[in-house]
């Protein structure tokens, strides 16, 4: 028999909107017990049930739904379902099929919360983030495994996120072994290797493969400036597109070292047209400036500066420096390609910060200034879907700027 869970009054509102996160303070009273990552059946103050959820006693989001059927069970057939679906959801999306990487589980708006699984080739790479998801693992492991039939599965449960939820990092092989030979994608017409064990996140930036073509599309004898270039994914884009020149900046050996070897697995690239900058790019944007560089197309993919609403002020004016000397380095007619992948900071605020770069660097507010239009928005792609009652899940965005 599980733990019930009963909601303060008024509180059963966003759950009825199928918003699947149940904050601390919205809690009554637990009756029964129950250990982290059990599941839970919800109740309404009346007594009305809701759903089931998974309970995570040391988080602020106290518990997740897995379910709005009250008729539901949690069980492993459950996960069968659920992976199965959002398998089959990639798969219906043309601009998905023959990818070698996908994002084929996006946590809440998969209607799996905490739960991230992206596949490179024959590999899929899970990061649980949840308590609910960590207990699971075995039977989100085998759903993966029998929906795409991929022969090795590697978990890399190392984000920093899962302190909140009271779990311990969880990294190692749950299907297969470590393969001998190095892990490679073609995204885009391009080799890429991805470093599932040591690289960032489960090793890869899939969100960003839309942008990236467009990128390329952009790039045909340009000087492009990649910023915080991580393995380079943008950079080699840019040069499938027939950019003149591409200098690539990151704070990160680690990072710079594999964008070169992806330089490298390439042969069909001219390797004299990448510079590589190991920096950091608040100092090297005006470092750039003292020179009197400028290049046609900057682009601007930073960290999240703002994991919550908490960091959103700090975050603003990191957002803004980057922005403003971005925009300054930039030659008549020039793109500036700019995102924010924070949560903290939505699509209104971030394009404000923007305008606001745009006028301090370009003095775009005053006569005899240069004006800039936005000419695309951008966002991830359609493997990291927003579920329409969960507007957290929409992490990145970005704009295209032209500017005179
Ligand atoms: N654009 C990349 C993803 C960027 S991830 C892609 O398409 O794959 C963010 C990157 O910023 C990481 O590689 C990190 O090493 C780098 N980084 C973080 N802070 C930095 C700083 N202040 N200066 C330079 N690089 C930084």
């Amino acid at each position: 028999m599980s733990a019930q869970l009963i909601l303060q009054s008024g509180k059963d509102k966003s759950l009825l909107r199928r918003h699947p996160w149940l904050f601390a303070g919205s809690v009554a009273e637990l009756n029964g017990r129950a250990r982290p990552g059990d599941t839970v059946e919800v109740l309404a103050h009346n007594g009305k049930p809701l759903g089931r959820a998974a309970w995570s006693p040391s988080s602020q989001i106290r518990a997740r739904m897995w379910t709005f059927d009250v008729e539901e069970t949690v069980d492993h057939a459950f996960f069968k379902r659920r992976v199965a679906a959002a398998v089959a959801r990639r798969a219906a999306l043309p601009e998905l099929a023959g990818q070698q990487g996908v994002r084929l589980i996006h946590a809440e708006s998969d209607g799996l919360p905490g739960v991230i699984a992206d596949q490179y080739g024959n590999t899929v790479v899970i990061q649980l983030t949840s308590a609910g998801a960590d207990k699971w693992r075995a039977a989100i492991a085998d759903s993966l495994q029998k929906a795409t039939g991929c022969a090795r599965i590697y978990e890399r449960s190392d984000s920093e996120v899962r302190g909140l939820e009271g779990l311990e990092p969880v990294v190692g092989w749950l299907y297969g072994d470590a393969p001998t030979d190095e892990l490679t994608i073609i995204e885009n017409g391009v080799t890429m290797a991805v470093d599932i064990v040591g690289g960032h996140k489960t090793g890869f930036y899939l969100d960003q493969r839309d942008n990236r073509r467009r990128l390329a599309e952009l790039s045909a004898g340009k000087r492009v400036l990649n910023c915080f270039c991580y393995t380079a994914g943008f950079s080699l884009q840019a040069l499938a597109g027939g950019a003149r020149e591409v200098v690539s900046v990151d704070s990160s050996g680690p990072a710079l070292a594999t964008g070169q070897r992806n330089l490298a697995l390439n042969p069909q690239f001219d390797a004299n047209r990448a510079v590589w900058r190991e920096a950091d790019v608040f100092t090297e944007l005006r470092d750039l400036r003292k020179a009197g560089e400028q290049f046609d197309i900057v682009v601007l993919d930073p960290p999240k500066f703002a994991p919550s609403a908490a960091h959103a002020e700090r975050a603003s004016r990191a957002y803004k420096d980057i922005n403003i000397n971005g925009f300054k380095l930039l030659a008549p007619g020039g793109f500036l390609m700019t995102y924010s992948c924070s949560g903290g900071i939505g699509l209104d605020l971030f394009q404000q910060i923007v305008a606001s770069a745009a006028r301090d660097a370009l003095g775009s507010n005053g006569p005899s200034g240069r004006s800039a239009r936005i000419v695309q928005r951008l966002q991830g792609a359609a493997d990291h879907p927003v579920d329409l009652a969960f507007p957290e899940g929409e992490y990145l965005k970005g704009l295209l700027v032209q500017v005179d």
